[in-house]
């Protein structure tokens, strides 16, 4: 990718997330791989959602910069780690979808195996935990599961999503965005029925080369069990009864 893709990448990826209302106001930060030595990046405290090509910053890999007027993104420190860490990455989207953000707020992982294509090409979406914005705790946060996820909550903060394009890490985000309204509605369904460990084995047969860094994820494999689904029905009637109690011992 030249630098006149990058910049062009970046002002759409940027629009798109902010018409999506994945960011809000100067929210978010996106960045492309151009070579080994050279990132572009979009610029601090500006909207995503209405760029221009030369307001993208380029950066060497030690993070200075080499070309554009504006001081690259504050979270420019996450997005350097992540190259140096995995030569795959050539994209990466740090945004605040409402839905995610808020399983990151509850520190709630997107941890299930309940959606097929979610499953075959994410895994699950671990949480890393609470770091302060724009600092290297941020790397830091994520950098045990950096190797074997493309998709992270940040706790209290946001969603970090990689791929080998910028694109690429753009449609992660909309999968986490989406998988995260859908365990949401399950959840206010008051069900949720995971894959089973031979659905998931299966799946991964049916799209091989597509399976996720590190399938089936632990959380998953272990819900899949049939007496973890006798547990979650124990604790929802524990729940209902302790609230019948409750309720009747109202003055
Ligand atoms: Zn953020």
């Amino acid at each position: 990718m030249n630098i006149w893709q990058a910049r062009n990448a970046i002002v759409d990826i940027g629009r798109r997330c902010y018409e999506r209302g994945f960011v809000a106001a100067t929210d978010g930060n996106m960045s492309c791989r151009l070579s080994n030595r050279l990132v572009a990046a979009t610029p601090a405290g500006m909207c995503k959602g209405r760029l221009e090509p030369e307001d993208v910053v380029v950066l060497d890999a030690n993070g200075k910069r080499l070309e554009g007027a504006r001081e690259a993104s504050s979270e420019i420190l996450l997005h350097l780690e992540i190259y140096k860490e995995r030569p795959d990455v050539g994209g990466i989207v740090h945004a605040h979808p409402p839905t995610a953000t808020g399983f990151a707020v509850a520190r709630m992982p997107l941890a299930e195996c309940v959606l097929p294509e979610v499953v075959a090409t994410l895994g699950d979406v671990p949480l890393a935990p609470y770091a302060t914005p724009s600092t290297a705790e941020v790397p830091e946060s994520i950098r045990p599961q950096l190797r074997s996820h493309n998709a992270f909550l940040l706790a209290n903060h946001g969603t970090v999503t990689l791929g080998e394009t910028l694109e690429e890490a753009y449609f992660a985000l909309e999968k986490v965005e989406q998988f995260a309204q859908v365990l949401l509605v399950a959840r206010q369904l008051g069900r949720i029925s995971v894959l089973t460990r031979d659905d998931v084995a299966k799946l991964t047969q049916v799209t091989p080369g597509k399976a996720p860094l590190d399938l089936p994820c632990q959380v998953c494999d272990a819900d899949a069990s049939p007496e973890s689904g006798v547990d979650e029905e124990l604790v929802r009637e524990a729940v209902r009864l302790t609230m019948e109690r409750l309720r009747a011992e109202e003055p």
